[in-house]
């Protein structure tokens, strides 16, 4: 079963593509890995399946979900800490889709957090300013936040990017966790370690798909190699999916 399936993508921004001619599918319930040099088009390519991109060219199909109905949780460096809130009101922020944007916070609601917070590890910080969390433990209130939208599709850029270990370890059993339960999650991760080891699929990035399928070949030693050297010779001002026309 399909969760997404891309028919020749081409994504970018302004009509200037980012990353093109993807092709491929992700299967509901699958875990899978986005990975490639910086730039080659990782965050963009959620964006997409996340729905905040539109294709500039090609389509991507999502099968029996909507964007709304997927948890995403962009790149760290676009979240403003210092927004003058408590922890329960970001990770709250959850509910939304179950309670409605204006609805009031239930006591049951508070009950939820609270147990979100208990499975990431952050019991007690309820009322904690956000600005007063180190990194790790932001990212793990983002993850409470994503467990309480409940989703059957969750997106993660770069989740354990400048985390300190035991929350990556953390995050990372909760990742399992939830693949256990059968959604579908799709993570840009840099740790190939990590990747082999616990991300049975994964998609290999330089401006293009350069494998896409089981991690045992997708990051075979001459994929990586070949994506190093696709993602230097990308030219950001060449004409569009010059590829095309030659
Ligand atoms: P990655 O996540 O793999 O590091 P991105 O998907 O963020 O790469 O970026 C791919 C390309 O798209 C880069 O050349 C980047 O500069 C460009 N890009 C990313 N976001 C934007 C944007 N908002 N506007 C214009 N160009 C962008
Ligand atoms: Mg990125």
């Amino acid at each position: 079963m399909t969760a997404f399936a891309l028919r020749n993508v081409t994504l970018g921004y302004d009509g200037h593509p980012a990353v093109h001619h993807l092709e491929g599918r992700i299967a509901k319930g699958s875990l899978t890995a986005i990975v490639g040099p910086n730039g080659s088009g990782k965050s963009t390519l959620l964006k997409g399946l996340v729905g905040f991109l539109d294709p500039i060219d090609g389509t991507i199909e999502r099968v029996g979900f909507k964007p709304q109905d997927i948890a995403y949780l962009p790149q760290a460096a676009s979240l403003d800490a210092s927004f003058p809130a408590k922890v329960s009101d970001l990770v709250g922020l959850g509910l939304w889709r179950k309670r409605g944007l204006f609805s009031s916070f239930l006591h049951e609601d508070a009950h939820d957090v609270h147990h979100a917070l208990e499975a990431v590890g952050l019991a007690g910080f309820d009322n904690r300013p956000l600005d007063t969390l180190s990194g790790g433990q932001l990212q793990r209130a983002l993850f409470a936040r994503v467990m309480l939208q409940d989703a059957r599709v969750i997106l993660l850029d770069e989740p354990f990017t400048a985390i300190d270990q035991r929350t990556v370890e953390d995050l990372l059993s909760l990742v399992q966790r939830w693949h256990g339960e059968r959604r579908t999650v799709v993570a840009v991760l840099h740790d190939y370690d990590m990747v082999r080891a616990c991300f049975p699929d994964s998609v290999l990035l330089a401006r293009e798909a350069v494998a896409w399928g089981p991690t045992r070949d997708t990051l075979k030693q001459e994929n990586l190699a070949r994506a190093r050297a696709m993602h230097e010779a990308w030219d950001d001002h060449a004409p569009w999916c010059a590829k095309d026309v030659a």
